[in-house]
């Protein structure tokens, strides 16, 4: 059986200094923001090339937290209106509405499954205040047609980094530059499958902006700047000393684990020739992280099953669009068609840093002969 992700083998890589890393922290006796959480934010921010890091809970609490800051500063207000991929995952879009803020759904583009900039621009109106841009599947979003449209119409750029730890951007200055650093603030999740993972629930906001970084140290913080004084109504939202320090471990090896993951996503991308699978379109090889890799193809449940009966674990991201969710009736009568159609054709298949060659080459053959 080729599962389609080992968490347990990805650790085991790393287990000795994940074991001395949980003793440090049992012995400190600290457990709650002391120097693992410090020491991570710093090197997070070293590695995203951002001024700040702030861990917190988990991936959907850093995006609430980046909006809920730009509410207390004034930037927004409640009912105002957030542009966000119609595809996403659904934390993208409930943590706009979480602040009473309106998410207004724009189409991605077919082939990248990112927000396409040529929409946008439509779904603007007087209350839009911010893009909220989803790097799909780990694939970096077209950042200069949205800083440009952004720029234009004065909006905050928002990046959910929470599938492409490590993507490079490459703008058309020719910089290259990682996601987190891209927009006017960022959401990391280290939920322990993605790329960047925990053992357990943790996430980050990444940022330039002083102020909303300091709004937001206070925010994850019970709205507090200094110990029983506050100054904001807070959330409780805060990375754990053992997943900083968990996360610190791994942190030296994410450039591996994308290398390795580059390497099995070029090994389906030259070998995978069955004309009844689309596979994916890579515009720049450095801007894909490959959290997920991800077929379409218009017989999925068949495929899917076959695959199942070879022993060969497939899943879908994701079975139905958030505007078809129950907990969004307010769309119900919508229709978003570039979504309905990627979500009834898309199929992900295993991608790791521990898959081995012989597995990725018996699933290129299994899809050929299918
Ligand atoms: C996982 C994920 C989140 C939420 O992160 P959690 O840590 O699970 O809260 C948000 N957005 C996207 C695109 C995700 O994949």
């Amino acid at each position: 059986m080729i599962p389609f992700l080992d968490l347990k083998k990805i650790n085991a890589q790393y287990q000795t200094e994940l074991k001395e890393a949980c003793a440090r922290v049992i012995d400190s006796g600290w457990y709650v923001l002391g120097n693992e959480v410090a020491e991570f934010e710093k090197e997070f921010a070293t590695y995203c090339e951002t001024k700040h890091c702030l861990g917190v809970a988990n991936g959907l609490d850093a995006l609430v937290l980046i909006l809920r800051a730009y509410i207390e500063l004034g930037v927004m207000k409640k009912g105002d209106e957030v542009i966000v991929p119609s595809n996403t995952y659904i934390a993208s879009i409930l943590a706009i509405s979480e602040n009473g803020l309106t998410p207004v759904l724009v189409e991605p583009d077919i082939n990248t499954f990112n927000l396409d900039p040529k929409l946008i621009e439509q779904a603007i109106s007087a209350k839009t205040k911010a893009i909220l841009t989803v790097h799909l599947y780990g694939q970096v979003t077209d950042m200069d047609g949205i800083n440009s449209i952004a720029q234009k119409r004065n909006l905050k750029v928002i990046e959910d980094c929470a599938q492409a730890h490590g993507a490079l951007y490459t703008n058309t200055e020719g910089q290259s530059r990682r996601v987190g650093c891209l927009g006017d603030a960022a959401g990391f999740s280290f939920y322990p499958g993605k790329n960047l993972g925990a053992l357990g629930d943790g996430g980050a906001i990444t940022t330039n902006d002083t102020e909303l970084a300091n709004t937001v140290a206070a925010l994850r913080n019970y709205g507090s700047h200094e110990k029983y004084k506050n100054q904001y109504k807070g959330m409780n939202s805060r990375l754990d000393e053992i997943q900083a320090a968990m996360l610190r471990v791994k942190l030296h090896y994410l450039d591996n684990e994308i290398t390795a993951r580059q390497a099995v996503a070029k090994a389906y991308l030259q070998g995978i020739n069955n004309p009844l699978i689309e596979l994916p379109v890579v515009e720049d090889v450095n801007a894909h992280v490959w959290h997920l890799f991800v077929i379409k193809t218009s017989q999925r449940e068949k495929l899917a099953s076959y695959l199942m009966a070879n022993c060969v674990q497939s899943l879908v991201h994701y079975p139905i669009p958030p505007h078809q969710q129950s907990a969004y009736k307010e769309w119900e009568n919508e229709s978003f068609p570039i979504s309905e159609h990627i979500h009834e054709q898309v199929l992900s298949i295993p991608i790791s840093s521990i898959i081995s060659k012989d597995e990725v080459e018996s699933i290129i053959q299994l899809i050929n002969n299918y």
